[in-house]
């Protein structure tokens, strides 16, 4: 038996049989086949490139006819992909050297594009990202079936990776996924929000788990405590079984709250969102009794697909979403692509510090077609319900007013071609940097609403990467700095008087719950499967003990201290939850 200590990052119990994944990027080692293997692998190679063929025939019959730039990117796919002289190429290794298939694709696409970057013309040298894309695509096809066992899977598991992107993660069954558990990530790194929001029980940065694991070895997830035991014996295993019958009654008794009201003991009124990444997510949000959306994550329109979302398939999504919820809100944050999300694995050369490079409404003003047809697809649902529209990553007022005013173009087009669209909708901005939480009393002039991203403002404000493990303990939104920032947020946006909610972590996060309403938060956006728990200790709370909790947090000076005081009066509410 071998315990692990890691992160808790979505509650639950699991036990189950493990399954180990590899990461999206595939790693290639060059391994030897037998000579008498080199015309099985041959033929792989073949099978490769005329399932390439046939799929990139497919995408392109797909596409919006519209839509040339892409076109002219699969038309050179395609030429690539029918060379006979780059087939040739690659059997031809297989054949002298003796080696797999994966190793034959990636090493000689990977020294075709490293011949194309040292040229000088700037069209050849962008080729090079094109290469990688179609060594990607041939590797999935080669790799197919191992990639594909997480998707077929007829068994409850445990998944076991190094490192899991937030899209693997969004593809899991929840029917056979039990739990998660990786060596590396954060508490808000974008898979930890994904497995929460999913219901799914996960631990992260538990360092060398997979070098622990065998497939197949039986493995309990503890994502209360953030504990992995692999292997355990009959009496841990017991042990374990009873938490997990306990746990489930606790959700069950919460979720029977699911018709009452968010209110204090008092009698205010708070409201409960959820955070989505997903339509479908929408009705999970209404059986555990959300007032609606406070941010919709569309950013994962673009990470489960080959090709961009077209604008009908993303106006498609947005509408399912503001018609499950009728006259009440759906904030629509546009596209937070990059850093962890999508971008990099797409350009030749990753940015060095991607979450502090073009990332999020960056990516979209200098992408603007991109950004444009999203905003299209927005307003047109916009006639459908309370939909809003968010900005996120805003860092100062000039990147605010480029965002509106492009906004204010796509209204004009539409008009234009006499479509409708909500004249009044909402525009609101994400709150997820120091220069915007400083400047907030500028920025509230501008917007109908505020929504603190506690995630990124945590990392920015501390400089903590939110997904590295190794830095974990310095990532908390009890440091004084981030709870002074959240303060002025706070404070700004009531002199304004314009909406504010928190759409962070923390506001799926029971012991952050008294500090913010003391601070006199009234709306949260959190996970859906939390919404229970946090009205359990809303309706348990009244307005005047979370002033007084907020009293004394602000006063003190130590995240330790912190921590531990909101732990201990947040136990003392909901002790079950701990
Ligand atoms: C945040 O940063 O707090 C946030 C809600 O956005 P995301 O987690 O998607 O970066
Ligand atoms: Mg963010």
């Amino acid at each position: 038996m071998e315990i692990k200590k890691g992160i808790a990052v979505s509650p639950g119990i699991s036990i189950a049989k493990s399954l180990i994944i590899d990461s999206e990027d595939y790693l290639i080692p060059r391994r030897a086949v037998d000579p008498s293997q080199r015309t099985d692998e041959i033929q792989r190679v073949r099978d490769a490139f005329a399932e390439a063929i046939d799929e990139l025939g497919r995408f392109e019959a797909a596409q919006d006819q519209t839509s040339s730039k892409i076109k002219d990117i699969f038309a050179v796919h395609m030429r690539f992909l029918h060379d006979r002289s780059l087939r040739k190429k690659i059997t031809d290794l297989v054949q002298s050297d003796c080696v797999t298939a994966e190793y034959a694709v990636s090493s000689t696409l990977r020294e075709i594009a490293s011949h194309f970057t040292r040229v000088k013309d700037a069209y050849i040298s962008e080729r090079a990202a094109d290469i990688y894309d179609i060594e990607r695509r041939l590797l999935k096809h080669l790799l197919g079936k191992k990639r594909e066992d997480v998707g077929r899977l007829t068994e409850e598991v445990v998944i076991i990776a190094r490192e899991l992107s937030p899209i693997q993660t969004a593809g899991f069954n929840r029917q056979f996924v039990k739990g998660i558990a990786s060596d590396a990530g954060g508490r808000t790194s974008h898979a930890a929000i994904v497995a929460r929001s999913l219901g799914i029980p996960a631990v992260v940065a538990l360092e060398d788990l997979t070098a622990l694991v065998s497939g197949g070895d039986t493995v309990i997830v503890d994502g209360n405590r953030g504990i992995v035991i692999v292997n355990p014996d009959e009496q841990t295993t017991e042990q374990y079984r009873q938490y997990s019958r306990e746990f489930e009654e606790l959700e069950h008794k919460l979720d029977a709250i699911k018709e009452k009201p968010a209110v204090t003991r008092d009698g205010t009124k708070i409201t409960l969102l959820g955070n989505i990444e997903f339509p479908d997510e929408a009705q999970v949000v209404l059986e555990k009794g959300g007032d609606g959306i406070g941010l919709y994550r569309t950013e994962f329109l673009y990470l489960n697909t080959d090709t961009d979302p077209t604008e009908q398939q993303q106006y498609e999504a947005y509408a399912r979403t503001v018609e499950v919820f009728g006259d009440r809100p759906v904030v629509i944050r546009t596209l937070d692509l990059g850093a962890d999300k999508f971008t990099q694995s797409r350009r030749f050369a990753p940015e060095p510090n991607p979450f502090l490079g073009l990332r999020s409404i960056r990516f979209c003003l200098q992408n603007l077609m991109m950004f444009k047809t999203q905003l299209r697809a927005i307003l047109r649902a916009s006639v459908l319900g309370r939909l809003k529209i968010m900005f996120p990553l805003i860092t100062n007022r000039h990147e605010l007013m480029q965002a509106k005013m492009i906004l204010h173009d796509v209204m004009e087009d539409l008009a234009d071609e006499s479509i409708a669209y909500n004249h009044d909708v909402q525009v609101g901005i994400m709150i997820e940097t120091p220069s915007a939480a400083l400047t907030a009393f500028s920025l509230a002039r501008d917007v109908d609403f505020f929504s603190i991203g506690t995630n990124d403002l945590t990392q920015y404000t501390l400089a903590v990467d939110r997904g590295n493990e190794l830095v974990s303990t310095l990532y908390s939104p009890a440091d004084p700095a981030v709870l002074r920032l959240i303060r002025t947020v706070i404070q700004d946006a009531y002199k304004a008087q314009i909406d504010l909610s928190v759409c962070g972590e923390v506001a799926s996060e029971p012991e952050y719950i008294m500090l913010l309403l003391g601070m006199g938060v009234r709306t949260f956006s959190l996970a859906p499967p939390m919404i229970p728990e946090i009205k359990q200790i809303i309706r348990s709370v009244t307005i005047e003990d979370c002033n007084k909790v907020a009293r004394k947090v602000l006063s003190m000076n130590s995240e330790r201290h912190i921590s531990s005081y909101l732990r201990s009066a947040a136990r003392k509410i909901l002790p079950e939850a701990f």
